[in-house]
């Protein structure tokens, strides 16, 4: 693989007791970790196999997956109602106990993706294969069954209308525009957030495994944190380790529930 971090299933011993010591808080991105990257965005699932473990872990170490799906997208793909879910990159949270938090300063962008979300649709109608996602505090704009010799043309296309909309900014991801808010809000100020929720006082590393540039923002951002690579997404990366793919995550988690 072309990144260069350890292992971290070759480091899973010194890992393992370093959790131990420090019990920290997990965060898991979901698709490309716990669920493999499908062709359709709607046909994403996470396996028996998969939820069986991360459902024993939450039992361990509390438990969030944040992600960039909506937030109810998400928990119902995942069913384990006793974790936190950080869904639009974190715009939107919940927890057990009917916990919810939505970023006050999004909420006042809603009406603008009601607008804007009409007019990406017929600016793009003639490309085939674009795929329109929207979620409560994002709009996705799929693009992975886009010929490949058009995929330029999307992002210009996207990028000349977002000019009249300073309220929103284009975020790229694995074969996805994001559009979502023009505000200094991300998964990694997701995380710190959700580091005060779940965290006791002294308890404050955390854990967090993802695969895409959107993970990035945790993995650099979040403090006493480790952060896990699954796979490689060509750019720089501030994580510590890696693990190849989603096998190795599983593989990982299994020794980290080995008594
Ligand atoms: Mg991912």
């Amino acid at each position: 693989m072309a990144n260069e971090l350890p292992s971290a299933l070759k480091n899973a011993a010194e890992l393992k007791e370093k959790f131990r010591v420090n019990k920290p808080l997990l965060f898991l991105d979901f698709d490309g970790t716990l669920a493999p990257i499908v062709e359709k965005h709607e046909d994403a699932a996470i396996s028996e196999e998969m939820r069986d473990l991360v459902n024993k872990l939450s039992r361990v170490y509390p438990t969030a997956v944040v992600s960039g799906r909506g937030m109810k997208d998400v928990s119902q793909r995942v069913k384990l109602p006793e974790l936190y879910y950080a869904g639009s990159h974190g715009f939107e949270i919940s927890g057990p106990g009917n916990f919810l938090k939505e970023n006050d300063e999004a909420q006042k962008v809603l009406p603008i993706f009601d607008k804007i979300e009409p007019v990406l649709r017929e600016k793009l109608k003639d490309i085939n294969g674009v795929d329109f996602e929207r979620k409560k505090f994002t709009l996705a704009i799929h693009y992975r069954q886009v010929n490949e010799s058009q995929v330029s043309e999307v992002h210009h296309r996207v990028s000349e209308i977002l000019k009249d909309y300073r309220e929103l900014l284009k975020a790229d991801g694995k074969k996805v525009i994001e559009i979502r808010p023009a505000i200094d809000w991300h998964k990694g100020k997701a995380v710190e957030f959700l580091k005060q929720q779940l965290g006791e006082k002294d308890q404050n590393f955390s854990v967090y495994i993802g695969d895409d540039v959107t993970d990035e923002d945790a993995f650099e951002y979040v403090e006493d944190g480790l952060g896990i690579l699954v796979g490689d997404h060509g750019n720089k990366t501030y994580a510590d380790y890696s693990l190849e793919n989603i096998d190795e995550v599983k593989e990982f988690f299994k020794l980290l529930l080995e008594k």
